[in-house]
Formats: structure tokens, sequence, C-alpha cells
């Protein structure tokens, strides 16, 4: 793979060298038995950056949200979302497998949700409606092209939970990447949230792992449920030693992977065989492509090149900036996509 610009994701980064030492090194214990000191600490930090009283690391940030899901509604329940949102397109089902909750989808700009979505769709209290009970926001929207949230509107529609009775969960997996380019801070996002979930395998750089943080009661509750969808591990403080590192070493070098995403955008937006750009604001370029090309064709094209990208819906790819993505393999990148007649 040596040579090959991978663009298809931020979660393929390696651990460097460094990162490994650290994780090396670190002390360990049982967690499910809850004595993996550097499990305790990652979490005792998470909690103490989010301003919640626990927090709870799990292996991936598809179990973080499937387990705040489930610890916050009841079966039956209704939770509202994006038509985008990877809690309902990229989780396999896991709403209706693990919550047996139904799922209300309005239609966001670019993923992102306004006050007026919330209070639309809340269902009346009677019999006949399922109770409307959480709503799931995702920032940075990752099918909106990274897209970050006007945090007022957050504010606003956290309003609106409060008034309604209704919990609100973050799908948070990309926030850091929203919180470098705004100055906004981790805790700013925990008094809006009752959840917060974040991804350390994705720009931060770590090979896996994800955190949830909330209330006591609600990380008591997540801990249970992470027990029994497998999620319990033992010496587990390697990989949170990574996940430390990572949170201590890697959120500023984000503003790196930004600034290569918009230069790779704006260039894209000068060829031919592009339709549009989604404005870039993070580290996600999703463009369509004209007629003149199939998706697959295009695809392996690029891959014959030395660039590797994913489908993301008819037409549209998806290219991820990322910390082993470097300015060199930025000037090949765009070398690349210029042969692309
Ligand atoms: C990647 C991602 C997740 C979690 O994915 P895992 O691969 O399960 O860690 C959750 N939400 C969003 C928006 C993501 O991009």
């Amino acid at each position: 793979m040596k040579n090959i610009i991978d663009l298809r994701s931020d979660t393929v980064t390696r651990p460097g060298k460094e990162m490994l030492e650290y994780m090396f090194k670190a002390e360990v214990g049982d967690d499910v038995f809850g004595d993996d000191p550097t499990v305790i600490f990652l979490e005792e930090k998470m909690a103490a950056m989010f301003g919640k009283e626990a927090a709870l690391f799990c292996p991936s940030g598809t179990m973080t949200n499937q387990i705040a899901m489930k610890a916050h509604t009841q079966p039956g329940d209704e939770i509202i979302c994006d038509t985008t949102s990877h809690v309902y397109n990229y989780e396999g089902g896991g709403i209706a497998f693990n919550s047996g909750c139904s799922v209300r989808l309005v239609n966001g700009d670019r993923g992102r949700m306004k006050p007026g979505h919330i209070s639309e769709n809340i269902n009346p209290d009677n019999v006949h409606n399922p109770r409307t009970r959480l709503v799931v926001a995702e920032n940075t929207s990752n099918k909106g092209g990274g897209s970050i949230y006007d945090i007022n509107d957050l504010i606003e529609i956290g309003e609106i939970c409060k008034k309604n009775d209704l919990l609100m969960h973050l799908d948070g997996a990309r926030l850091f990447n929203a919180l470098v380019e705004t100055g906004e801070k981790p805790e700013d996002f925990g008094k809006i949230f009752d959840s917060v979930s974040v991804c350390f395998s994705k720009g931060l750089g770590a090979p896996i792992g994800s955190i949830l943080t909330g209330s006591k009661n609600f990380i008591y509750k997540a801990r249970r449920i992470r027990k029994v969808l497998g999620g319990g591990m033992r010496q587990v403080g390697y990989l949170a030693a990574a996940a430390i590192y990572a949170i201590e070493n890697n959120v500023q070098k984000l503003k790196d992977d930004h600034r290569r995403a918009k230069e790779l955008g704006s260039f894209l937006e000068s060829r031919r065989y592009v339709e549009i750009v989604l404005p870039v604001q993070t580290n996600i370029i999703i463009f369509s492509l004209s007629e003149k090309y199939k998706q697959d064709e295009f695809l392996s094209l690029l891959a014959k090149k030395g660039l590797l990208a994913v489908g993301f819906g008819p037409q549209k790819i998806r290219l991820v900036t990322h910390l082993d993505f470097t300015d060199e393999m930025l000037s090949r990148s765009i070398d690349i996509f210029k042969g692309m007649a």
C-alpha cells in the first residue's frame, strides 16, 4: 500500500511510533472489574472535559451511539434525527435492533436540523402516536460534507427539548473538527446534550475507541448495556492510552486536515467532470460527478492512479483528509485529479 493516497476515511490512519510507545507503557487492569487505571484516567478526563459526571470507553462510535439511544428510550418511543444521520444510515438498523424505536427523519441543511424541525415533529401525547423521546444531532455532519452546526440552533433545540421532556444525544464522532474551527469548547456541548459521543479513531488518529459522556446514572445504565452488547473489554488500557495520546497531541492538527481539504475542494471545483462540491468546512469533501463518468469507473480509475476514495450516494464521491495525509500527498492528489480528463 506504499505510495497509495488513501482518502476513503479519516479512520485509515495508523498509529505512529510515539503513540505506540505511549500505548506500550500503559498501566492496565481488568476494565470489566473496573480496575484498569488507564481507562479510569481517560473516562475521568473526558467527563471533566465535557462538564459531565461520568464517561464510558467503548470500542466504536456505533456502539456509543447505540448504547446512548438504548439508555435514553423505551421500545416504541420515537427518535428524531436528520435523514443523513449516521445513526439512521450507517449503523445497520441498530435503532430497530437494539432499541425498538421508530425514527422520525427530518430534512436539515447538509445534515443540520433547525429548531423548527424539532417542534414540528413532536407527537401529541395520545395512545395513537409513538412517544417522542429523543433527538440525535450529528456535529460535524458526515453525509453533510463535514458541515458544522450553528451552536445557537442547538441551544434553541435544547430549550424545545426541555420544554417537551425530550432527551438529546450528540453524535460527536467528529466534534473536535468543529471545535477547532469555531473555538467552542467541549463543555458548551456538554451543557446542551444529555449525552455526547466522540470518536478517537477518526481524525484524532487512534486505532480504536470512542467515549460516551453523561450523568452518573446514565453511564451506570450505559455500562450495563455495553456488557450486554459484548463491549466489556479487559486489559483495554492499552487502547485507552492511544485515546489519551490522541486527545493530548492531535486535536490542533485537525486544522491542517481542514486546510488541505479546503485546498483540494477548491481545486475540484475547477474540474469539468465535477458538478458540485459541497462547501468544505472541515476535513470532508463531497462532490458529485457529471454524467461523463460512471461512479464506479471514476473510482477505479482513481485507484489505478493511486488514490482511494469512496462512493457516497448516486454520482457522489467522498474524500476525507487525515493525519497520514501530507502536503506532498496533497500536491500528488491535485495532479491525479488534474489527470482525470
Ligand atoms: C464514524 C462515525 C461514527 C462511528 O463509527 P464507528 O466506525 O463505529 O466508530 C458515528 N457517527 C459518525 C457521524 C461517524 O462518522
